[in-house]
């Protein structure tokens, strides 16, 4: 194993290649540095040098878990503020206990902040970051050969000993015999603008999230569906100097991401669902954004190496409650990968 150094690696193989830069590779990036192995994160949603996130990590309501969120307090005491507070909702939604009168003790990660910061950070520990889809991943050809990761676009292959798929609903594209379980749904949301000093529901709404989020009822019924299905779970979030109503998701039979779904039917669905909770979001202005979102149908995280693929190809991805889940799995999966890193063919730097 070769001494990590900062920006070490981009150019020959490194020891570990994460592909996806949201929050899984983000955090994944984050202890693999942490651990002092030489790593690439490699995220596709921008061109150029320039990082943008239309991702699920960036849209989300980022809610944690009541009683979830000391890890993320770890996380912040050590590398600084990465979006994450403690803070108060209203519960909306069927089931919601006394009608959502009281406000709940939560916590959550501001989705846009953190793909702020965690870049900041990453930098700052040396991960090499490059902003590049990965059309192909090759295995080695060969003992003691590494990964080679193509870019989309051509341009030279980037080598790695170790590759982590953490690139969510882009992980079948790169590796298409991952198990079955792992699945991909469309999410939507709708970016709220202000009309004059006003927002929907008051000066200073209060955040309301489902009581129930029924996702992951359809996220489980994914193997039988012989035809598309959707579920809103009526939700109003803070979103930097904005707010985010949401969520429609929507699942199709089968493995294959396919086509976005028709926008101005999903924000019409999502409209008419939240009018009887919020009412005044059936005609709020706003901007309707649609994600791909990964998930596993058995409710299970895909964390591990990758059945049945050559030695060094990891998966990291299909989280359900990823802002709950992925702070304390990727510490997990970095120490596997570490060990392996340590026992891997590569030649001395
Ligand atoms: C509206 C909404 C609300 C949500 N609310 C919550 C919540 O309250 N709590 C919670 O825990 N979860 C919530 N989720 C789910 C959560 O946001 C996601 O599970 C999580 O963000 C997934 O993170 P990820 O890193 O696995 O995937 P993503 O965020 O999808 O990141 C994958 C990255 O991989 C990159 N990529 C893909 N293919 C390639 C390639 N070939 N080459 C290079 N890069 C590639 C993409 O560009 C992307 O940046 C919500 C999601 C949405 C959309």
């Amino acid at each position: 194993m070769r001494a990590a150094h900062p920006n070490d690696g981009c150019n020959d193989p490194v020891e570990v290649a994460v592909i996806g830069g949201g929050l899984a590779g983000g955090l994944l990036a984050l202890e693999l540095a942490q651990l002092g192995l030489g790593v690439a994160l490699i995220d596709g949603a921008s061109s150029g040098t320039t990082p943008s996130h239309p991702c699920a990590s960036h849209w989300s309501y980022g809610a944690i878990a009541p009683l979830a969120g000391g890890r993320w307090a770890q996380l912040q005491r050590r590398h600084g503020d990465l979006g994450w507070r403690r803070r108060c909702f209203r519960p909306i939604g069927p089931g919601a206990p006394l009608a959502g009168r009281f406000p709940l003790p939560c916590s959550r990660v501001d989705g846009g902040l953190l793909q702020h910061r965690l870049p900041q950070v990453l930098e700052r520990l040396g991960v090499c970051q490059r902003f590049v889809r990965v059309a192909r991943l090759q295995p080695p050809v060969g003992a003691g050969a590494p990964w080679r990761l193509q870019p989309s676009g051509g341009g030279e292959a980037l080598e790695a000993w170790q590759v982590v798929l953490a690139a969510g609903p882009g992980c079948r594209a790169l590796w298409p015999e991952l198990p079955e379980r792992l699945r991909v749904s469309w999410a939507g949301v709708l970016l709220l603008q202000p009309q004059g000093d006003g927002w929907p529901c008051g000066a200073a709404p209060a955040m309301r999230l489902p009581a129930r989020f029924s996702r992951l009822a359809l996220e489980a019924r994914a193997p039988e569906l012989r035809q598309e299905a959707w579920q809103v779970d009526p939700g109003l979030i803070p979103w930097g100097d904005r707010w985010l109503a949401g969520q429609i998701s929507l699942v199709r039979p089968g493995l294959e991401l396919g086509d976005p779904p028709d926008p101005a039917l999903q924000e019409r669905r999502l409209r008419e669902a939240l009018a009887p909770w919020l009412p005044p979001l059936a005609h709020w202005p706003g901007t309707f954004q649609q994600v791909p979102v990964s998930f596993c149908s058995d409710g299970q995280p895909l964390v591990g190496p990758v059945p049945g693929a050559p030695p060094g190809l990891w998966a990291f991805a299909g989280f359900s409650a990823a802002f709950t889940a992925v702070p304390g799995a990727a510490p997990a999966l970095a120490c596997a990968v570490h060990a392996a890193a340590s026992l891997s063919s590569a030649p001395p730097g």
